[in-house]
């Protein structure tokens, strides 16, 4: 299998010098002029029938090439393999562009050569002219590890030539210095916290899932704060000690500074790490440390779930109900499915943790299909914020503001007793939109069909879809008036400019993905809140994720409607999943929190599922809207997404698949019609969905389907199996 788009492995001879080489191998083949590398694939897959490919055409031995040679990588394991296979069938992506996230190139490239030390040879030669020198120098070899050229000779106070001239005389012999490993084994027993309340008996449940070296899915659930890391840790433990691997998925790589810290102390030792920033040369190295079973633990992002496991003991999939698990772009996967995937390959149970659940993983608790596992309460004397909201009808801003009053007094009480507070605005930049005060004009993206977001202090408007910028202009480009042009709306940007004047002396942090470059950043960002150097953060949803500040009390939202526009299937899930996880940051510790929540619609069931806490019933009137229209997760969706830079090749496709789609019962089309974002990129889109019963694997019905629709030139034809956006 090469890391191509193809639609399976391409068949090669294997000469004879290389008759031992097996399934797995990574070998490099000739293709065309190009030597590409690949991987030693299984003649037989093992899919289901339903995910099976239609097979490809037999080529003659006679025109077979050779494979050119092996690489000296360790080989991929069957169970791997075995799941690209499946990735690919289940999202009808090319298997080749699934193995690719399992063989990163550069993970592949060699490492480099260990140094080579020095060490006395076992006899000195008969011939050999003994100088006092050349003496010391022996004696300082004698001693002990092998020693660089550089190293011995200055322990041994000579220079460099006489060590070379004993190597030559053959009084010295050269050894590889072998590294140290780079992950050292984390000891379980290292620093265990003494559990409390129920978390004693949901402890031993995961020990128990881990001991029993089998498939097994379950869920964790417990509010923030009540101990879900703290124990899933020791089911970490366990497998740690069982000799087996671990793997950690986090919905945001940003977070795992505060959890490898917490790693550290528990035990003893740094986890592996596996996300995009990883240095070259630490990819490499952690690849093979997981190949040859020494790095322990993993925690990663997605793609670490393509990682080579020795012997995978255990999966955590961490804020399961996130929808950053779901990748967008190239081979659209959910990750925290493909772990379910990924374990039963392995016979290892997988727990998904989250303190909102999401609908798909409670659908499959009701229907016995995972086992779940609660924690009641917030740890020690911890209790759960107090949740308000905030009717900006009655309690408006003032004019050109976007802080009620009953928020900022809050904000002022809190920063007064010496302790933090928090503002939520899941929007970057100054302002969402920039219109034109004279003509009504909006500054539009030219390559999406989007708003351009105003970003003040980069003096620029950008496109947040493809990342078009141009200067904020003086001048409207429509009706040429000066100074016309009036921000629309706020963005974090905006929510800051307004708290450094209501707040003039509070030290404000402001926490963005655009502000805070990279994990290092982000940490370093946290530290100084734990430090308690900030009285203010203001923060898009970075700040929402799993972060400890045990001094901070308050949390404003300021825009408790801003999830629920759309028309997205999920919106109202994910807002109270999103709000109740900023919501959780507040009074973590000793002092208890409070949660304002700034809306227009505080009767809406998501303000007030937040503001009861009773996560359980609005899950079941979700539950409820969904069943009847077989919507997931009691149904199945997969989408198409037909684009291309000329509007009528998108056209036409998308015509051409909506005549062509499938007649049959419990299956119905949607569509096609323009997508939402009906140009992104310069690229004109249309969607169609298919909606088909749960019991009915829409994968073949797929396959049929774009088999009988050719694209016009120039269009393109996605796939989204399961899809999160509707974009
Ligand atoms: P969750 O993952 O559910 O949000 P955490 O595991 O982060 O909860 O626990 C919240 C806080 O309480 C953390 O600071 C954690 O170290 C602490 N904690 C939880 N359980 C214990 C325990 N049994 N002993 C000591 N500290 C604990
Ligand atoms: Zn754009």
């Amino acid at each position: 299998m090469l890391t191509l788009p193809f639609a399976g492995p391409l068949d090669y001879l294997l000469p004879p010098r290389l008759a031992d080489v097996r399934p797995g191998d990574i070998v490099s083949v000739p293709l065309g002029r190009r030597t590409e590398t690949g991987v030693v694939w299984d003649a037989t897959s093992r899919l289901p029938p339903e995910f099976t490919p239609p097979p490809q055409k037999e080529v003659a031995t006679a025109r077979l090439k050779p494979v050119a040679a092996r690489l000296d990588l360790p080989p991929l394991p069957a169970q791997l393999r075995q799941f690209v296979d499946w990735v690919a069938a289940y999202t009808l992506s090319p298997p080749g562009m699934v193995l690719a996230m399992a063989l990163r190139a550069n993970a592949l490239a060699p490492l480099p050569r260990p140094a080579s030390g020095w060490v006395a040879a076992p006899a000195l030669p008969a011939d050999l002219r003994l100088t006092p020198t050349r003496r010391k120098v022996l004696d300082t070899a004698a001693e002990g590890p092998p020693l660089t050229t550089t190293e011995l000779a200055r322990r041994a106070g000579v220079g460099a030539a006489v060590i070379r001239g004993l190597a030559q005389a053959g009084a010295l012999q050269a050894i590889e210095i072998a590294p140290p490993p780079p992950f050292s084994i984390p000891d379980p027993t290292h620093c265990p916290p003494v559990l409390e309340g129920d978390q004693a008996a949901v402890a031993t449940e995961l020990r128990a899932r881990v001991a029993e070296d089998g498939f097994s899915i379950t869920l964790l659930e417990g509010v923030t704060g009540s101990g879900k890391t703290e124990i899933y840790m020791e089911a970490i433990a366990a497998c740690i000690a069982a000799g087996r691997q671990a793997l950690v998925l986090l919905p945001e790589i940003a977070l795992s500074a505060q959890w490898t810290g917490r790693f550290a102390r528990r035990f003893g030792a740094e986890p592996a790490l596996w996300h995009s920033d990883l240095g070259s040369r630490l990819r490499r190295v952690t690849w093979r440390a997981v190949a040859d079973g020494t790095a322990r633990v993993v925690v990663g992002a997605r793609s670490a779930l393509f990682l080579p496991f020795h012997q995978l003991g255990l999966i955590i999939v961490d804020e399961e109900h996130e929808t950053a698990f779901k990748q967008e772009d190239g081979v659209t996967y959910h990750a925290r499915d493909m772990a379910v995937v990924r374990a039963r390959m392995s016979s290892a149970p997988v727990v998904l943790v989250s303190a909102t659940p999401s609908l798909e993983s409670l659908a499959n608790v009701g229907a016995g299909r995972y086992r779940h596992l609660k924690l009641g309460a917030r740890h020690g004397n911890a209790s759960m914020p107090d949740v308000e909201t905030l009717d900006m009808r009655a309690d408006p801003p003032e004019r050109g503001l976007f802080l009620s009053p009953v928020l900022t007094d809050a904000i002022n009480d809190a920063i007064g007793r010496g302790e933090q507070a928090m503002l939520f605005l899941n929007r970057r930049g100054y302002a969402p939109l920039t219109l034109c005060r004279t003509c009504g004009h909006r500054m539009q993206c030219p390559n999406c069909t989007a708003w351009l977001v105003e970003h003040r202090a980069r003096h620029i408007l950008t496109c947040h879809h493809c990342g078009y910028d141009e200067p904020i202009p003086q001048t409207c480009p429509k009706c040429a008036d000066a100074d016309s042009l009036t921000p629309i709306g706020p963005g974090v940007e905006r929510i800051t400019e307004e708290a450094r004047a209501t707040f003039p002396d509070a030290r404000i942090l402001v926490m963005a993905s655009d502000t805070l470059n990279g994990p290092a950043a982000t940490a370093a960002a946290v530290e100084r809140i734990a430090r308690r150097e900030i009285d203010l953060v203001i923060g898009t949803q970075i700040v929402a994720k799993g972060w400890h500040f045990p001094h901070l009390t308050l949390v404003g939202i300021v825009d408790a409607d801003l999830g629920l526009g759309g028309g997205d299937l999920r919106a109202s899930e994910r807002t109270v999943q999103l709000l109740h996880q900023v919501a959780g940051r507040a009074g973590r510790a000793e002092a208890p929190g409070r949660v304002l929540l700034q809306s227009y619609v505080p009767d809406h069931p998501v303000m007030q599922a937040l503001v009861s806490g009773d996560f359980a019933s609005f899950m079941e009137q979700e539950a409820e809207q969904r069943r009847p229209g077989f919507w997931p997760p009691y149904g199945r969706l997969a989408a198409l997404i037909v684009s291309a830079e000329m509007p009528d090749a998108a056209d036409l496709t998308a015509r051409a698949l909506g005549q062509n789609a499938p007649r049959m019962d419990g299956v119905q089309v949607l569509g096609p019609a323009p997508a939402p974002l009906a140009i992104l990129r310069g690229r004109h889109r249309f969607r169609l969905l298919l909606r088909a019963r749960r019991n009915i694997a829409v994968q073949p019905i797929m396959r049929e389907w774009l088999s009988r629709v050719k694209p016009e030139r120039g269009a393109r034809i996605d796939v989204d199996i399961d899809p999160v956006s509707f974009l």
